[in-house]
């Protein structure tokens, strides 16, 4: 080993939830494992840095991806647990439907399969139990009574400092963008060399950055914004024991009960323009605020005037159809791709993580799925 060098089983880039969680299991496994991150675990710019993130288990009649939320929520409860860290708020998760809403009915279908608790709620139920939303007489909902929101920025910190405990070592370093044809080792911005048997690039939105002609046209990153509204004091109707969080697909928008008083937060699903990770401008636009501001009317008409207290702006890392990207590089299969969150991808961290770390060992095939041959070129969202 030269001067400026370091060596490790595997070397992953990126310290966002998935590059967290691979750490965590691969150094359980018991290899030796280097960690990088550009600016830090749960940065503002990353993907995983938002406050919090819904953890539910509906995914239409996408069932993979209903198994592995359950497994996941396992997962991140036991690591709470152990670090005594109360990340988890067991808010509830309401799928708010049309009428012949076929992503819900097909997701109460798929959580009734797996005997996944849900309870189906019609219009009248819903308006004697959440009187502080406005849903009307055609409504209906599927409330998933044990999901609820994760503290994003403070659980994937939590993770990474399990996976430190655990003998991993972690470091802020800038990677440069491997040479397409030698990937035997990585180079960081300071000139430090790593070398690994195996490297995972788990880096978000900024993987067509490193890999810009395997994926510089498969993932598409996009402005997304958030928005917390100030709920009115004295009372508890916004607070999370008396709200769930909720979905609500039709308007292309999610929220949050007033978590740790952070306020009511409105989030817009709904893909925004291209951004960049590293230079996108942050501020919120006024169409986002009007869009935000047209939910409230519509669902919370109390919040009506509410002040705006925070707003966040983060970036979805899309695949073509909103499926993950965990693959092996077509040319090194030593390189694995991680990635292709989607906008859903928080949640499921610990899933991840144990996938990877699985493949890794058994050498075994890739789900369908998660291959890079699945991905396009062009945006045809599958998965909300
Ligand atoms: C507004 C918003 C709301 C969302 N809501 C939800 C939700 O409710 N539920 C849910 O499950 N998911 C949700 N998601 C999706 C979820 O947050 C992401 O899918 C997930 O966080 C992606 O994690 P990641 O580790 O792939 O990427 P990131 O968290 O972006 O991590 C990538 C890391 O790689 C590092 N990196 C990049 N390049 C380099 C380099 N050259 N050298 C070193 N390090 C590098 C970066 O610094 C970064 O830390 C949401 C996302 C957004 C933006």
């Amino acid at each position: 080993m030269t001067r400026g060098s370091t060596s490790a089983d595997v070397a992953i880039i990126g310290a966002g939830v998935f590059g967290a969680w691979i750490a965590y299991y691969l150094r359980q496994s018991g290899r030796s494992v280097i960690l990088l991150d550009a600016y830090g675990a749960g940065h503002t710019r990353a993907s995983s840095g938002g406050e919090s993130r819904l953890i539910r288990m509906g995914y239409g009649d996408a069932e993979l991806y209903s198994r592995w939320a359950v497994q996941s929520l396992t997962g991140w409860s036991a690591l709470f647990a152990a670090k005594q860290q109360p990340l988890f708020h067991q808010t509830g998760v309401l799928w708010i439907a049309r009428p012949n809403d076929v992503l819900t009915q097909a997701t109460l279908t798929t959580l009734q399969r797996l005997q996944i608790r849900c309870e189906l709620l019609n219009a009248d139920e819903l308006a004697n139990r959440y009187p502080q939303m406005k849903l009307g007489k055609k409504a209906w909902a599927v409330l998933e009574p044990d999901s609820g929101v994760l503290m994003a920025r403070r659980a994937v910190q939590t993770v990474v400092n399990a996976a430190i405990d655990l003998g991993v070592e972690y470091r802020i370093a800038e990677v440069l963008p491997p040479p397409e044809d030698h990937l035997t080792s990585l180079a960081t911005v300071n000139g430090e060399q790593v070398h690994a048997r195996t490297y995972v690039y788990a880096c978000g939105a900024w993987l067509p950055k490193m890999f810009p002609c395997l994926l510089g046209d498969k993932i598409f990153s996009t402005r997304q914004e958030v928005f917390y509204f100030g709920c009115p004091s004295g009372t508890q109707a916004f607070a999370p024991s008396q709200l769930p969080a909720w979905i609500d697909f039709d308007n292309e928008v999610y929220g949050m009960p007033d978590l740790e008083g952070r306020g009511l937060k409105v989030g817009i699903d709904r893909h925004g323009p291209p951004f960049d990770p590293d230079t996108g401008d942050r501020r919120i636009s006024s169409d986002g605020l009007s869009m935000a501001h047209t939910f409230l009317r519509l669902r919370f008409p109390a919040l009506d005037k509410a002040p705006l207290l925070e707003t966040r702006v983060c970036q979805y890392e899309n695949t073509s159809t909103g499926d993950f990207l965990l693959d092996r590089h077509p040319e090194h299969a030593n390189v694995w791709l991680v990635g292709g969150g989607s906008g859903h991808g928080f949640k499921h961290g610990p899933a991840v993580g144990k996938y990877v770390t699985d493949r890794i060992e058994d050498e075994g095939p890739v789900e369908p799925l998660f291959t890079l041959s699945a991905k396009q070129r062009v945006q045809q969202r599958k998965i909300f």
